[in-house]
């Protein structure tokens, strides 16, 4: 390609500092060393594990930092010595990588690569450099991906060929929220068919485990959050019964065990929150019961666990990413996807133009209602001026700011920002993941392009 070799100048979401909003930046992306590949990102969901990192909650990430693990793209070039993809091929990077030769990879049992983050922090690429600057400034990587941004630059065992008919903007929640999700219960818990599953928060990965928890045959599975918005959606994924804890006077734990005689046989936390770990194991049976710790609580913190509730047998265990072995199972799932093995498609509420971080549900029904998707005319549509103001979107402002920036487009004052032939936009695949509060950045004003004016639906 054209790019190859050279700095790729583009857009990128930069995270400055914790507690910062993102800001959408033009940055330099140098060309892949050896044994990595430089991506053209096409779709990236939105995982509350990057918002985990803004609250400063998720361990030894340095700032500033482009985050993002959940993407999908084409090989733009590769570094020497990498031999698995070209370019041009559709991959799908992920957050936990398989490097193939440490003891862990070797391990059949086992997803959890020694250079994964926990125990390699991935803010520069394995040779301690960074392929990213910005005004100046070096920017780190996150989880080896980087994905809010339209190029990145991955280590070769950190992505994944694909079927050249995937559609990237529907395969991108296989880099972890799906995977992690449908993983925990088909893999870590390898639920009986039969069983009674307890699946706590309904987010992209708790709606994923109850798919894997109807795909393994469970004969009930009990979807719990205190936002009842989720409840149509996980009974069409396979939830039996849902409900809220915010409805009982006694703990959920006490509920669920009344609701099965003793207690589900398997539990699921994806929340990230103690009280709701202790909650999740405290509602399996005390016996065989399974509790998987699915949600990322806050680095440094401690659970307060009664040894009784583990004395009489049960067990309590992690996942991370679902235990596949990424770059071997992502290739597999997205062709069971391909045969419609599963229907994936379901966790994905919107499709919005590069780059909008959606900050709660209320925003996410705000932005279903101005259809947002349709306003953006990717043909036409501009690279970004970095000298453009941003809209923080505060949640009580975002619908009249949406408004505002929809007028602003059309102002003679952005007409300027409507090139002739701009490059195609990458798109952001969100999913609706209610309790993020992630501090937004809306590239609107330029996305809209004003000889277009007949797409603003509002
Ligand atoms: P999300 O924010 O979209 O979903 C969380 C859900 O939990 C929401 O529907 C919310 O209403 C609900 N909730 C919040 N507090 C609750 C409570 N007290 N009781 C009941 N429900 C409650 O998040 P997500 O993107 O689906 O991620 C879920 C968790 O999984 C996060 O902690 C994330 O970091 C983690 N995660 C872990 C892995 C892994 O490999 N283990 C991978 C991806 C994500
Ligand atoms: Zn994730
Ligand atoms: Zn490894």
């Amino acid at each position: 390609m054209a790019t190859s070799g050279k700095v790729i100048r583009c857009r990128a979401a930069v995270a400055w500092a914790a507690g910062k909003s993102l800001s959408v930046e033009e940055i330099e992306v140098a060309p892949p060393k050896a044994r990595e590949v430089r991506v053209k990102m096409v779709a990236t969901g939105i995982c509350h594990t990057d918002e985990h990192v803004l609250e400063g909650n998720f361990p030894d990430v340095d700032f500033p930092v482009i985050l993002g693990h959940e993407g999908a793209g084409i090989v733009e070039s590769i570094g020497e010595g990498v031999t698995s993809v070209k370019p041009g091929d559709k991959v799908i990077l992920f957050p936990l990588p398989q490097c193939g030769e440490c003891s862990f990879c070797l391990n059949p049992d086992s997803n959890y690569c020694l250079k994964s983050h926990l125990t390699e922090p991935q803010n520069l690429m394995p040779d301690k450099t960074t392929r990213f600057t910005c005004k100046g400034k070096q920017i780190q990587h996150f989880l080896w991906n980087s994905t809010f941004a339209e190029y990145t630059v991955v280590p070769e065992y950190t992505l994944a060929k694909i079927d050249a008919a995937a559609p990237l903007d529907k395969v991108c929640v296989f880099a972890c929220g799906f995977s992690t999700g449908y993983g925990a219960a088909v893999n870590t818990a390898k639920v009986k068919l039969g069983s009674t599953c307890a699946v706590f928060g309904l987010g992209g990965v708790g709606l994923s485990v109850v798919m894997g928890c109807k795909a393994a045959g469970a004969s009930r599975i009990i979807a719990i959050d205190i936002n009842k918005d989720k409840f149509a959606k996980a009974k069409e994924m396979g939830a039996t019964e849902c409900i809220n804890p915010q409805d009982f006077k006694k703990p959920i734990q006490q509920v669920l065990t009344e609701m099965t005689g003793h207690g589900v046989d398997y539990s699921f936390e994806a929340i990230g929150t103690a009280d709701t770990l202790i909650a999740a194991l405290a509602s399996c049976n005390m016996n065989t019961g399974v509790c998987v710790m699915v949600g990322v609580l806050p680095a440094g913190s401690t659970v307060p666990i009664d040894p009784f509730l583990l004395l009489s047998g049960r067990t309590c265990k992690g996942t991370l990413a679902g235990g596949w072995k990424m770059r071997d199972s992502i290739p597999k799932l997205v062709a069971s996807y391909l045969e419609k093995k599963f229907n994936s498609d379901l966790l994905i509420t919107h499709t919005l133009p590069f780059i909008l971080i959606l900050t709660s549900r209320r925003d996410a029904q705000q932005l279903s209602e101005v259809h947002l998707c349709q306003l953006v005319d990717t043909a036409s549509s501009t690279i970004c001026n970095s000298s453009l103001p941003f809209l923080p979107l505060q949640h009580s402002h975002r619908d009249a700011l949406l408004k505002d920036a929809i007028r602003a487009a059309h102002s003679p004052a952005h007409a300027l920002l409507c090139g002739p032939s701009p490059p195609a936009l990458p798109f952001m695949e969100c999913e609706d993941r209610s309790t993020r509060n992630l501090s937004a950045v809306l590239l609107l004003p330029a996305l809209l392009c004003p000889s277009s004016p007949e797409k603003t639906v509002i």
